[in-house]
């Protein structure tokens, strides 16, 4: 099986005569650490490849190829641009089934999440054809015998570091924005889904991508992608992970080139049922959010408040609705739930209901799935009655665990569901109008949703923490501007006395 499967890197498109079939148009590189680390299909613990470990003579070439492509990149008109990433949309959307097989079996993908993933990811790249030609400076007659005006330009050498959970859309809201305004891209993908990403690069070589705008490395974190936290010709870096990880990132930015960093990060959000909710509804989405990708989702509503007069109602629809979806392994298409990402965070899971499965009552699930006894499962959990100092109310689980906890009035529900250093996606149900306005107010997170809960996104809506949950916003133009300096340009007429 490994054989078929691209686990090289992809640096300037370059050939290499080995194991490339003729037919193919495009071509990977080994890596020069001549390092290489075992992947695992989390379902069935069945090896699936040896990935190329990137060390610093990798990075440091995947930064010259993207420096030397940089010129003509950034001369590149905006239609040419537009036509290619048109294209590449095409063929990623045309590559639903191979992207959902490689991310399958790197880390559990369903094919129902899949579908939403690989198309958010051809959608991202299509959005963002043409979308440089909104990039405008600004004009102004303010400075006395001047015209003045801003120029939006890009960094040169920018670079993404990407998470497993949903790498294919990280992908596309890193690399679209960065090359869309001229940058050139070295990626980095999480050691735990490295695959989707490079069929990925591929497709960017059969669309017409020239050699060296996007370059991707594969690697671990202490390794690879520290070198690129601190690489000195790098002078951007967009990062989507962990908390600690961020800050790690963050610190290495600030110790090397103080290049500019924006962080996408963890999250705990809330969501609140108010008595006036419409109970079935609200279940079914609050169940979606948490268990979408066995709640491997940074916006999940992983905490629930629930108004205590339809608290049996509304516990009732929710363990219903948590415990009748199909688990196994995602090879058949109709799974419902699959795997953990691997077994690091099956057994972290694990640990931490463990350690607070004694803070609440359980209604259901509280340890780990057997399926056909193998594979890294969690069954669906929910959690009543659990403390706001739980380690389940503090800390990100990543799976399918809820924790539901009944409230009395407003103000007790929005001091708690603030109560927490996430910000991602605070989601309210209530038909009351006013109630939802100030909730969309005081809600101390990126996004909220009424009468909704993540993953609804809109294409020209921000991402973005508040609090630790990040830095900076992602998506349409807020992701567009991250990747372009502003410059001051002052032309000067006549010479005006200073005032
Ligand atoms: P992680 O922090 O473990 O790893 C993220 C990436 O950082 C990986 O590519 C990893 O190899 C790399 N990395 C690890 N150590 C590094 C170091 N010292 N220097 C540089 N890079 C390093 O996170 P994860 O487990 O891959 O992803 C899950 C996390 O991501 C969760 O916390 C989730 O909430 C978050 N996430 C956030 C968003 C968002 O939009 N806010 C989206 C998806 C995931």
């Amino acid at each position: 099986m490994s054989s078929s499967i691209e686990t090289r890197l992809f640096i300037n498109n370059e050939a290499s005569e080995a194991a490339v079939p003729d037919s193919q148009a495009y071509q990977f590189v080994e890596s020069k650490t001549e390092k290489t680390y075992k992947l695992y299909n989390p379902a069935t613990d069945e090896f699936v490849a040896d990935v190329h470990q990137a060390g610093a003579q990798d990075v440091d070439a995947a930064v010259a190829a993207a420096e030397a492509a940089f010129p003509a990149w950034r001369d590149t008109p905006v239609h040419v641009k537009a036509g290619l990433f048109n294209k590449l949309s095409t063929l990623i959307s045309q590559s639903k089934e191979e992207l959902w097989n490689l991310e399958r079996m790197a880390m559990g993908r369903t094919f129902g999440f899949a579908h939403f993933e690989v198309m958010g990811c051809a959608g991202l790249m299509a959005q963002h054809a043409g979308i440089a030609l909104h990039v405008q400076g600004k004009s102004s007659l303010n400075t006395p015998g001047m015209i003045t005006f801003t120029l939006k330009q890009p960094y040169g050498v920018v670079a993404g570091i990407l998470p497993w959970n949903v790498s294919l859309i990280m992908f596309a809201m890193k690399t679209a924005p960065a090359l869309a305004t001229g940058n050139c891209v070295i990626i980095k993908s999480s050691e735990k889904s490295p695959l989707g990403v490079l069929k990925v690069a591929a497709l960017f070589k059969e669309a017409g991508f020239p050699p060296g705008v996007l370059n991707i490395v594969t690697g671990t974190g202490p390794t690879t992608g520290s070198l690129i936290a601190s690489h000195m010709k790098i002078r951007k870096i967009a990062f989507t992970g962990s908390i600690a990880t961020g800050k790690k990132v963050m610190a290495a930015a600030a110790a090397s080139n103080l290049k500019n960093v924006t962080l996408e990060l963890g999250g705990k959000s809330p969501a609140i049922i108010f008595g006036d909710a419409d109970i079935q509804k609200a279940a079914l989405a609050v169940q979606m959010s948490i268990h979408l990708n066995s709640g491997q989702h940074c916006q999940a509503n992983s905490r629930v408040f629930v108004h205590e007069s339809i608290a049996n109602e509304f516990t009732e629809a929710l363990v219903k609705l948590m415990t009748s979806r199909s688990i196994g392994d995602p090879s058949d298409k109709s799974v419902f739930q699959g795997p953990q990402g691997d077994k690091i965070q099956k057994e972290r899971i694990v640990s931490i209901l463990e350690q607070g499965k004694k803070d609440g009552t359980v209604l259901c699930g509280g340890k780990a799935a057997d399926v056909n006894g193998k594979g890294h499962f969690i069954e669906p959990t929910i959690i009543k009655d659990v403390g706001d100092a739980s380690i389940l109310a503090t800390e990100e689980i990543f799976g399918p665990v809820v924790i539901l906890n009944t409230f009395k009035t407003d103000e007790e529900a929005l001091e708690r569901a603030n109560n927490t250093e996430y910000g991602l996606y605070s989601s309210i149900y209530t038909k009351d109008v006013e109630r939802a306005l100030k909730f969309a107010t005081f809600l101390e997170a990126g996004a909220v949703g009424l009468n909704c809960s993540a993953p609804t996104q809109g294409m020209d809506m921000p991402v973005s923490g508040w609090k630790q949950s990040g830095i900076g916003s992602e998506m349409h133009m807020y992701g567009v501007e991250n990747y372009l300096q502003t410059k001051a340009v002052y032309m000067k007429y006549e010479d005006v006395p200073f005032h």
